[in-house]
């Protein structure tokens, strides 16, 4: 039986319901006027339920497609304007007891260099990033309770807080690692973490025991329920995900959103972040291996669903995805992405060796390029960690950002973050394509207190002043 409020996966990822909400959206996806009814109140900016995302996913009328793609940007625009943060994954082990097929860093592949990153290690790899310009990382690590503890993993969050080269910091660290207990969420929670992310891969628990057949993340229902310990554990802000094409799409799509009904029911809060993966390429993985694979196009409609689905939830693309790709989704609702990234085990500091990774990046330029190519588009690349440093999370932030207000925020903080990076980081072809947008963007703030503010703000950082926020 489906029940968002129930404790059990089974019961908030109701197979059975999730079947029925597919063939609903196949039956309707030629229903003009069920298509239209959803469309009016997607516009009322209050989210829609899984079935109604459903059918807008399956709608295969031209010209509401196009409403659909047009609404998406327009939702886009009215809760996260034009800025894009930005963040970069670290890897700290690759050290993993799980056999995930999927993933070169299963315990039984042989062919890559195990590494783990000591902690001198890790000042060596979060200095390259903050001379990159970084200030947010999510961490990354495969489970390994002997290996990788979460003791290990407290003290390379304190480390990572602790370091600062020139005037960088990492003002935010987010953390992507195994399900784990309420006290251990307590204890990433006292570390001060960001947002917890734990991808689902797949909400298929047939093709989830196919996908693990060992190892603690077989545990489908420990998997799933991590999200509820976290927020039981004082975790304000998770991050859900799947990793599209290894099953069906429209399956995915409909538990994700299942999944964050079910965390607004029991915790009054919806997920912080959506990630939408897909499958890459890496070291004894080939995504044509799996029954799923998606198009871009495919790919670009469940952005736009997400984004029209619940409104409040920041949405992420990585590396994985080509700059073509990247660029198409950014304007239909991704507001996160990564830049310059590296996805292997010390890849900032050392040369990174291609079987190492834990998947073949499609985007390999620089931060800088990342950063002039977005600005070229018309997008603020933001640097902003303001909200959970200004106590912003959970309910709270979710309260700003149904509203629309977090606006008011996002926007002077993408400027003047963006200053501090044009000033210490940039190319000089950057920083004048930087400083020209800052100066046109400065013009759009709305409130005259704000904006006097914030011009004051970036000349501040001009003379050598940083990290102010709103
Ligand atoms: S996806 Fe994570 S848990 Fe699975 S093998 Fe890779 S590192 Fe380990
Ligand atoms: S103000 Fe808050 S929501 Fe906006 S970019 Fe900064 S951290 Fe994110």
């Amino acid at each position: 039986m489906n029940d968002p409020k129930s404790l059990k996966a089974t019961e908030f990822i109701d197979h059975e319901e999730i079947l029925e909400s597919l063939a609903h959206g196949r039956a309707h996806a030629r229903d003009r006027a069920l298509v239209r009814a959803i469309l009016e109140k997607a516009r009322a900016r209050k989210g829609l339920d899984h079935r109604e995302a459903m059918v807008l996913l399956d709608c295969a009328i031209p010209d509401l497609n196009e409403e659909i793609f047009s609404l998406a940007k327009q939702i886009k625009m009215d809760y996260y304007g034009n800025r894009i943060v930005m963040f970069a994954p670290l890897y700290l082990s690759n050290h993993c007891v799980n056999g995930c097929l999927y993933c070169p860093y299963h315990s039984t592949n042989k062919n890559i260099a195990r590494k783990k990153l000591t902690m001198e290690d890790i000042v060596r790899e979060v200095t390259a990033l903050q001379d990159m310009g970084h200030k947010r990382l999510a961490l990354e690590a495969g489970e390994d309770p002997v290996r990788n503890p979460l003791e290990y993993i407290l003290e390379a969050i304190q480390t990572i807080y602790s370091i600062k080269h020139r005037n960088g910091a990492i003002r935010r660290v987010n953390v992507n690692i195994a399900a784990t207990t309420v006290a251990n969420y307590g204890k990433l929670r006292d570390a001060g973490i960001g947002t917890y992310i734990l991808f689902q891969e797949t909400y298929n628990r047939a093709a989830y025991g196919r996908l693990h057949p060992y190892g603690p993340k077989s545990d489908y229902d420990w998997h799933t329920e991590a999200m509820d310990r976290a927020m039981f554990g004082g975790i304000d802000d998770v991050g859900l995900g799947v990793l599209f094409g290894l099953e069906l799409y429209r399956y995915e799509f409909a538990a994700l959103l299942c999944h964050a009904e079910h965390l607004e029911a029991v915790h009054g809060v919806g997920p912080h972040t959506i990630s939408v993966p897909r499958v890459r390429a890496a070291d004894g993985v080939n995504p044509s291996d799996f029954s799923g694979g998606i198009t871009d196009d495919v790919f670009a409609k469940i952005v736009a669903c997400i984004r029209i689905s619940v409104p409040y939830t920041g949405m992420i693309v990585s590396t994985r995805e080509s700059r073509e790709c990247r660029e198409r989704v950014l304007e239909l609702g991704v507001s996160q992405i990564s830049g310059g990234s590296r996805t292997s085990v010390g890849g900032y500091f050392e040369e990174e060796t291609d079987n190492s990774r834990q998947f073949d990046v499609s985007d390999n330029r620089s931060l800088d390029e990342v950063i002039s190519w977005l600005m070229e588009l018309g997008h603020i690349p933001s640097f902003c960690t303001a909200c959970y440093r200004e106590g912003r999370t959970g309910d709270r932030f979710m309260a700003l950002c149904k509203s629309g207000k977090i606006l008011n925020c996002c926007h002077p903080n993408a400027l003047m973050t963006l200053k501090e990076y044009l000033v210490d980081y940039a190319t000089p072809n950057t920083l004048e394509m930087g400083n020209a947008l800052i100066d046109k963007e400065i013009d759009v703030v709305p409130n005259l207190k704000v904006r006097s503010l914030v011009t004051r703000k970036l000349a501040e950082i001009e003379g050598g002043a940083r990290d102010f926020r709103i």
